[in-house]
């Protein structure tokens, strides 16, 4: 058995020790309320804490899902079971419609519509005569198996925390796969993910709704727990305290959402009795050592208390072996000769600065072509258009033959084109495994489900063999379980090419690759390079390092303050007047 498995089982056990043992009944049934908050908080975990999405509006969806099921079983007679379905299903919906116009917005301005979101959601509850109003509802009836009352003690003690258990499990295994590393890589902003085929907004829109469900799954607990709802424990505020919760216990760790809730509804029991016994007058005084205790929180433990205690876990090696795994299929490669890039007056102006001025160029199957200049030249630019980063001024980019102007970046990685970034983008706190496999994400189908249920494992397997090979490759094969945080700049670049070889790309469009390798390893990128050019790739090298790109290129391409200053082979390069006076000159 091993660590891992001891850890659940450990786990379990205290859970079934708990509900056995004479605990005193007030002990349950504060852990009955942290098992119901820690749905919740669990959801904003995902959400927030490693997809990046701060959100206010969590406690509405814990309203939704009580509401929901407190007014069906009142109303209209369903059972509780009935209800919790159509709960989650309203709560979907509802999450579907909020996200798909909320989360295109960035920095405060989704924040800022949670919120009003979570307001709007709060007075509808409270001032709806169905629903009655600021009052609520009373008499919810409690939760019965074939007759049989689970109660709000010992059973349901067991039932909350094996659903608390259950979706930590379905989350750690979500989060460790093909999808996981696409939501971890939401946090670090749009473009890498896109530029390696993941489509983010509907990644967003998924975890809002998981998340949404969790807290759903929350309110229906509550509303048979606590046998009446209003709308108090579903306002802002609450919303707020679920954020504190997760960022008091690891907002990145789903252990610090089960964490954060425990100490919070702990503490703040103590707090209630405690502080107004020592001020001597009664009051919330909680709240306020509450806001103490975020400031210090998130000035000396932003990644709060699971972070110390995930430090001091044993470190597993990964549960998939990937030895036997299957290799991925190939694309077909072009055939030589084939123009595998046209670029036709490609344009792109910011403002009144024309970056890039009707750049014309090709690459055809199997060459390497160099494409140099001066700083601020436009060769970056010029990479984003072709790689539909940036939008076109005016121009055309044909790949096969294909006109792709203007396709967004995930559809044209999706053809066969891979790149790197001139300033590095890659997730840091991520191994460098799974950095590498982002790049293979179009190689894989699975989805969400699969991954949670562990259906994805072969494909999982086959991935990963990818990206270690690539990585091999490029001779970062010792680095595979280090965090890509930790590496030094020049093998963040290696990082980088393998992640966009793990595309199997057709078209590889590299921006300053040598930019921080030492000789030994440019000489060695030499050699990945013309071994690549030797399988059929076609490569476009932005770089600065001339004798690279002399010894591996078959054409240069020489751009100058956005235009295309002159074209031909390396020696025709090097003997040019012009360059020597616009490039060289500056360079060297
Ligand atoms: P290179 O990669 O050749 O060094 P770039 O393509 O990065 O050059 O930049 C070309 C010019 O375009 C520079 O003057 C740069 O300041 C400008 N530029 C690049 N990106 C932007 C942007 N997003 N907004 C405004 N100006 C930009
Ligand atoms: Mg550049």
């Amino acid at each position: 058995m091993n660590l891992r498995k001891a850890g659940w089982l450990a786990l379990i056990s205290v859970v079934v020790l708990l509900s056995v043992l004479p605990v005193p009944d007030f002990w349950i049934t504060q852990l009955n309320y942290v098992g119901i908050a820690s749905l919740a908080v669990l959801g904003l975990v995902l959400l927030t804490g490693i997809g990046g999405l701060t959100s206010f509006g969590q406690a509405a969806f814990v309203g939704i899902g009580a509401y929901t099921s407190a007014y069906l079983t009142l109303n209209a007679g369903l059972s509780p079971w009935l209800t919790l379905w159509i709960g989650l299903g309203l709560t979907a919906m509802c999450a579907w419609m909020v996200g798909w116009i909320t989360l295109r917005m960035s920095g405060h301005y989704l924040p800022l519509a949670t919120l009003a979101w979570g307001l709007s959601l709060y007075y509808t509850m409270g001032n709806l005569q169905a629903l009655g109003k600021y009052d609520g509802l009373l008499d919810v009836p409690g939760l019965s198996l074939f007759g049989w009352e689970i109660g709000q003690e010992r059973a349901f003690f067991l039932m909350t925390w094996a659903l608390v258990l259950l979706a930590a499990l379905c989350m750690l295994h979500l989060l460790d796969s093909r999808v996981g590393r696409a939501i971890r890589s939401l946090k670090s902003g749009s473009i890498m993910a896109e530029s390696m085929g993941i489509d983010t907004l509907r990644f967003k829109i998924g975890i809002f709704i998981i998340s949404a469900l969790l807290a759903s799954v929350s309110g229906w607990l509550y509303a048979h727990f606590q046998r009446s709802v209003n709308p108090s424990p579903f306002g802002v505020n609450i919303g707020i305290e679920y954020l504190f919760m997760a960022v008091l216990g690891g907002a990145g760790y789903v252990w610090g959402a089960i964490t954060g809730t425990l100490v919070t509804k702990l503490m703040a029991d103590q707090l209630q009795v405690l502080l107004p016994a020592l001020i001597g007058t009664s009051g919330s005084y909680e709240t306020i050592v509450f806001g103490v205790l975020l400031v210090l929180t998130l000035k000396y433990a932003p990644d709060g208390i699971w972070a110390f205690v995930d430090r001091k876990l044993p470190k597993f090696a990964r549960a998939v072996d990937w030895r036997d795994a299957a290799v991925l299929p190939h694309r077909t490669m072009p055939a030589p000769g084939e123009a595998v890039l046209q670029a036709i007056d490609l344009r792109k102006e910011f403002g009144g600065l024309v970056a890039v001025n009707d750049i014309s160029f090709s690459v055809q199957a199997g060459q390497i072509v160099g494409l140099i200049g001066p700083n601020g030249a436009g060769k970056s630019t010029t990479f984003n258009l072709i790689t539909g980063v940036l939008g076109l001024t005016s121009g055309r980019v044909y790949f096969r033959g294909e006109d792709i102007s203007g396709q967004p970046s995930r559809e044209i990685a999706k053809r066969g084109i891979s790149r790197t970034f001139q300033h590095v983008r890659m997730i840091p706190d991520m191994t460098v495994l799974e950095n590498v496999a982002l790049g293979a994400h179009l190689r894989g189908t699975r989805g969400a489900l699969s991954a949670t249920l562990r259906l994805d494992r072969h494909e999982e397997q086959s991935l990963l063999r990818e990206a270690e090979q690539q990585l091999k490759r490029v001779g970062m094969g010792d680095y595979l379980f280090e965090l890509a945080g930790n590496l030094a700049m020049g093998q963040q670049r290696l990082l980088e090419i393998a992640r966009a070889l793990c595309n199997d790309p057709a078209l590889l469009l590299l921006d300053e690759p040598a930019a921080g390798l030492r000789h030994q390893e440019k000489l060695a990128l030499a050699d990945v390079l013309r071994q690549l050019k030797g399988e059929g790739l076609s490569i476009l090298l932005v770089e600065h390092d001339m004798d690279l790109v002399m010894q591996v290129t078959d054409r240069i391409v020489v751009m100058e303050f956005g235009t295309h200053l002159i074209e031909g082979t390396p020696d025709e390069i090097q003997a040019s007047p012009a360059v020597q006076a616009a490039y060289l000159g500056t360079e060297h």
